[in-house]
């Protein structure tokens, strides 16, 4: 099984290359990530300067790009042939609930939607996470499932991993995304000349964080694995609409 990996904490954080390690005991493994922390990219593209692709060692290569860019590349004629999956990850914290639509972790798995296999996006759950050795097992798991058991490949696997070692996950849960409060406030403070600054503040804490989400799953120790499609059409909402448009 060929796998692309790539990240949107740059290709120097340690959750991609624990991944990268881990996977490449079981897959042929090319990296393709960012030159830099690209959290919070969601699904930019770069379309108004040049994209440069250097490498570093075989098959392990950075861009001055996004996460969207990496995996992009990748496909569209950087790799000589296309890898079965993208696994993205492991990312320095959490992708829980609307999480997702600013993730660049999520954002590069996602551009891997018209492989053979769904794509997998893996998130080490906790505030300063540690245990990236866990989730790149959890990850490597997931492959070998999938090489046995495949899936189809319109779906994709949000995964977050609770930060404890592998023998304190107490088992994988087939979840749904929740949801969260609104993010905490602007934090607004002033630069050395005396100019108004703006930090986004942190997001905020669940709402919808009952049985059967993410959230719920990865506060008592499991493994959340939620399932995405690209499509975010409300379909049950166009018959509505057009009615709305006819009146
Ligand atoms: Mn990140």
């Amino acid at each position: 099984m060929k796998i692309l990996v790539s990240n949107d904490d740059g290709y120097l954080a340690r959750g991609i290359n624990v991944l990268a390690d881990a996977l490449s005991r079981v897959a042929d493994v090319v990296v393709v990530a960012p030159d830099r922390n690209h959290s919070g990219a969601s699904n930019s593209l770069t379309l108004h300067s040049p994209l440069r692709v250097h490498r570093v060692e075989n098959k392990r290569y950075f861009v001055n790009g996004t996460p969207s860019d990496c995996v992009h590349l990748a496909l569209a004629g950087l790799l000589d042939e296309d890898p079965d999956l993208v696994v993205s990850g492991v990312n320095h914290g959490a992708n829980l609930g609307d999480d997702v639509i600013y993730s660049g972790t999520v954002a590069a798995a996602m551009e891997g939607r018209y492989l053979g296999l769904p794509a997998i996006a893996i998130s080490l759950a906790g505030p300063r996470p540690t245990n990236f050795e866990a989730a790149a097992r959890v990850a490597v798991e997931l492959v070998q499932r999938l090489e046995r058991d495949k899936l189809p490949a319109d779906v994709m696997l949000n995964v977050n991993v609770p930060d404890r070692p592998y023998d304190e996950l107490k088992g994988l849960r087939a979840t749904r995304l929740g949801f969260r409060h609104r993010s905490e406030p602007l934090i607004k403070t002033k630069d050395p000349q005396g100019k108004t600054i703006y930090w986004i503040g942190p997001a905020g804490p669940g709402q919808d964080a009952g049985p059967g989400t993410d959230f719920d799953a990865v506060e008592n120790g499991y493994v959340a694995i939620s399932p995405l499609k690209v499509d975010l059409t409300r379909h049950e909402a166009v018959p509505r609409l057009d009615d709305w448009l006819r009146r």
